[in-house]
């Protein structure tokens, strides 16, 4: 485990880059939510990023959420789920968390739609890259199925969420960061009322920086800014 101090250092060298990329871009520093994701640390160390001012965080299995919250009882925190969800664990977490990254498939909606008892803010997840190791819809799916998601009154498509290719080739990983930025310019202005769509979830800690310049709402960070549990000091 890293030093309170080096994760606090840490902090403030991606809070001083995202700051830099807003100002090159034109972009509004506020218009930019960092979401920490702390699968990979304990409650502990989650504790310790709440105490350095991180708000928003990401967990990507309903053991990990579930058992956070249970032991971290600040008020003040957005909880983002941002892994696959199994139909049957739907009822575990709908009701916890605030933002929903992987809405993926109708049975997930159905399932979604059973279980919440209020509407859930849901990214809806976008294949772009096409690997077949990822899960989301293909970018030509999205229009009919969030069409299809007005039908459900507990589901509001706030915005799109996609995973960058895994590839150094930074040009590939913008392409694909500007496809989901232009599909969600589509979507948003059709202005469906279940369905704002003006939200973007994209950029991991090795591809934030590119994420922000093709706009970006939520990166999704997780070794970079928490770091993993098994990591020595610095
Ligand atoms: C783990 C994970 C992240 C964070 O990944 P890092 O490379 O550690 O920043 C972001 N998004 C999703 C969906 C994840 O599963």
């Amino acid at each position: 485990m890293i030093s309170l101090d080096a994760l606090q250092q840490r902090i403030q060298k991606i809070e001083e880059e995202i700051q830099t990329v807003c100002n090159r871009s034109g972009r509004n520093r506020q218009d930019v939510t960092i979401v920490a994701v702390t699968k990979q640390v304990s409650a502990k160390r989650t504790k310790e990023v709440i105490e350095l001012g991180i708000t928003d965080l990401g967990e990507n299995r309903p053991e990990g959420l579930l058992g956070k919250k249970e032991s971290i009882l600040s008020e003040g925190l957005t909880w983002h789920f941002i892994g696959n969800v199994q139909s049957r664990k739907v009822k575990d977490i709908i009701n916890q968390v605030d933002f929903l990254h992987s809405l993926d498939r109708m049975s997930l909606a159905k399932e979604i739609q059973k279980r919440a008892t209020s509407p859930v803010d849901c990214f809806v997840q976008v294949n772009v890259s096409g690997e077949e190791s990822k899960s989301g819809l293909q970018p030509e799916e999205v229009e009919e199925f969030i069409i299809r998601l007005a039908e459900y009154d507990k589901i509001r498509v706030v915005g799109l969420m996609t995973m960058a290719p895994f590839t150094q080739d930074e040009e590939w990983i913008r392409t694909i960061f500007r496809s989901l930025r232009e599909l969600r310019d589509r979507m948003a202005s059709k202005k469906l009322e279940h369905a704002p769509c003006t939200l973007l979830s994209m950029g991991m800690s090795n591809d934030y920086v590119i994420a922000i310049e093709e706009g970006a709402t939520h990166v999704r960070i997780g070794t970079a800014l928490v770091g993993t549990e098994s990591e020595g000091d610095e």
